[in-house]
């Protein structure tokens, strides 16, 4: 990435499944890059120290990173490294160069596979005491919900991502409800973007599992705007992508339900970088810590 927030050039890899793969592949960028290069940005799931670069909770697939300081583990050339939370890597993106640029109060939410956030309030991206702050995808939404990842129930990431709405559908199908879809011949799940896709063309049970998941991510952005008072709220993840269809039933009745206290609408708009957002803020890490950029 340029300072200009510009893609200079880009390689594609799986995710990595040992910490000498994951170094091998930093190192392998740091080889075929063809301009200066400034230091290494690192976006990730899980809890970040940004200060200190250390993976201090990483579930799922990526734990094998949990407990190390990523700065040690892909340390090349002496270039420093930076790494923080993904959900805020693309929120820096946003804040630098794309639709928060000279907001002050924003909220973002990743839609994904899982449901990550982050938060800028009053200018300063909130990190909390060990990185862990803004975990919107866990707040609570239902009490008498289904274990989550992160150990409580009904957080919103067990109500609106696409696992929950491809079990939720998975869930008609099993119960013999009409379905358009149906398990493929390795008994595997429709895909959440099918799913949207069907509930487009009529699928009452897709219809079903959008609406109650909707109805989820409506409650979260009603409580994330009276938490924070945001601007503006930004939507990123695989799940934003689709688009109209994902707003259209979300910003009206969010403004509905908090114009008592707000007085005024709180836009919510699609990520500008979707696919590369927590890339590009990744490297602006890098160039905040520098002082070439400032928020
Ligand atoms: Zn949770």
């Amino acid at each position: 990435m340029g300072l200009r927030g510009d893609l200079l050039a880009s390689f594609r890899e799986d995710s990595p499944r040992t910490a000498s793969a994951l170094r091998d592949f930093v190192h392998s960028v740091r080889k075929r890059a063809t301009v200066p290069v400034l230091g290494i940005g690192i976006g990730c799931k899980g809890v970040i120290d940004a200060a200190t670069t250390r993976v201090n909770r990483l579930p799922g697939d990526l734990h094998f990173l949990e407990g190390s300081k990523l700065c040690d583990l892909v340390a090349v050339d002496g270039l420093p490294v930076c790494a923080d939370n993904d959900a805020r890597t693309a929120l820096v993106a946003e804040v630098l160069w794309g639709s928060a640029r000279g907001r002050r109060n924003v909220v973002l939410l990743t839609l994904g596979t899982g449901v990550g956030g982050a938060v800028l309030a009053d200018g300063v991206i909130l990190r909390g005491a060990s990185g862990a702050a803004c975990h919107l995808g866990h707040v609570t939404l239902d009490i008498r919900g289904g274990l989550c990842i992160c150990g409580n129930y009904g957080c919103l990431e067990t109500c609106f991502s696409s696992r929950a709405i491809e079990s939720a559908y998975f869930a008609h199908i099993h119960r013999a409800s009409e379905t358009r879809l149906s398990l493929d011949d390795a008994g595997g799940v429709p895909t959440a973007e099918a799913i949207f896709q069907t509930a487009a063309e009529g699928d009452p049970s897709a219809r079903r599992v959008l609406d109650l998941a909707f109805e989820s991510l409506t409650a979260a952005l009603v409580s994330f705007v009276n938490v924070f008072d945001p601007e503006l709220i930004i939507l990123g993840g695989n799940i934003a992508a689709a688009g109209p269809q994902l707003l259209a039933p979300v910003q009206d009745e969010v403004a509905r339900r908090t114009a008592v206290l707000l007085d005024r609408k709180v836009p919510i708009v699609l990520q500008n970088n979707v696919g590369y957002g927590g890339v590009a803020g990744a490297a602006g890490l890098v160039f905040l810590q520098q002082q070439l950029l400032t928020i």
